[in-house]
């Protein structure tokens, strides 16, 4: 039995100048595993959005008022399931990751506070227990990005249930910008390039290994993460494999041993992977402060 995760929990606005990104949380200690799986029975009674339902792919999306199977954002949603696979060379799943979308902030937060009761104030979260892949949102201003992200979450852990932590968010932290930006995450490149400025960043993947709590995890960590997959993905094809290759064995075993043992290993020629990753990230800054 997979035990019940919890991810991304992304602030509500009020709080975003406190937790700015995704602040993720552990397993909910007050929640029984299966119980995703009895709200989506229990349906309405639970305070689920239930007025409309629309299948796209392999999202069944559930919200408090109607939408339509083409309205932009569905159709964004479904073609991230293509892009997800193809950038990450995983198969598609067709196991459903169900949206519930809820209309107004006070209804997320009754349903939130009844259903999650120890939960901090969020924006949008994705639960994955033995049975089910859930994400529950509310549909306000940053609901595509939101949306973005946590059915990235959805997609991976359909076919990846294991995926670590850090690299689970680096990916979704990847998957939330834009279509049209590539992976390319401008808040956190200039989060980190202020960090180099200050001299207080040093890109270190064994620190990300060892973070097994989503609680311990900060905004430094989500715009590392995120630098780590987008260095992985974008600079050479050998790497981009090896980000392929070690989501593939994850796949078959959960116990393969962290990412950053491979990078040691396996990257040839040797390279000084935090070197790299740092003047990765100073060339995307440079780039970015062209552009203004
Ligand atoms: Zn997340």
């Amino acid at each position: 039995m997979i035990p019940v995760r919890i991810l991304c929990i992304l602030a509500v606005p009020a709080l975003a100048t406190a937790i700015a990104g995704c602040a993720h949380l552990a397993s909910h200690p007050g929640l029984p595993a299966g119980m995703a799986a009895t709200l989506v029975a229990v349906g309405g009674d639970s305070g689920l959005p239930a007025r409309s339902e629309v299948t796209a792919g392999q999202l069944v999306i559930h919200a408090d008022f109607p939408i339509a199977g083409q309205h932009r954002l569905v159709r964004e949603l479904d073609s991230l399931r293509t892009d997800v696979s193809q950038e990450l060379a995983l198969p598609i799943s067709d196991e459903p990751v169900h949206l519930y979308l809820f209309e107004s902030t006070s209804r997320y937060d009754a349903f939130v506070a009844r259903q999650y009761p120890t939960f901090p104030a969020r924006r949008a979260f994705f639960v994955e227990t033995d049975t089910t892949l859930s994400v529950f949102a509310v549909w306000q201003d940053r609901v595509a990005e939101d949306l973005r992200h946590e059915t990235t979450h959805g997609y991976v852990h359909a076919v990846v249930p294991a995926v670590p932590l850090w690299l689970d968010e680096g990916i979704a932290e990847f998957f939330e910008t834009p279509r049209g930006e590539q992976g390319l995450h401008r808040g956190h490149v200039a989060h980190l390039a202020g960090r180099l400025l200050e001299g207080t960043w040093r890109p270190d993947m064994d620190r990300l290994d060892a973070v097994t709590s989503p609680g311990e995890m900060s905004q430094d960590h989500y715009a590392e993460a995120w630098c780590w997959v987008h260095w992985l993905l974008r600079s050479t094809p050998e790497r981009r494999e090896l980000l392929q290759n070690y989501l593939l064995d994850v796949r078959r075993d959960p116990d393969t041993p962290p990412l950053s043992a491979r990078l040691r290993h396996e990257l040839r020629p040797s390279i000084d992977a935090a070197a790299e990753v740092k003047a990765h990230l100073s060339r995307l800054a440079a780039a970015a402060s062209t552009e203004r």
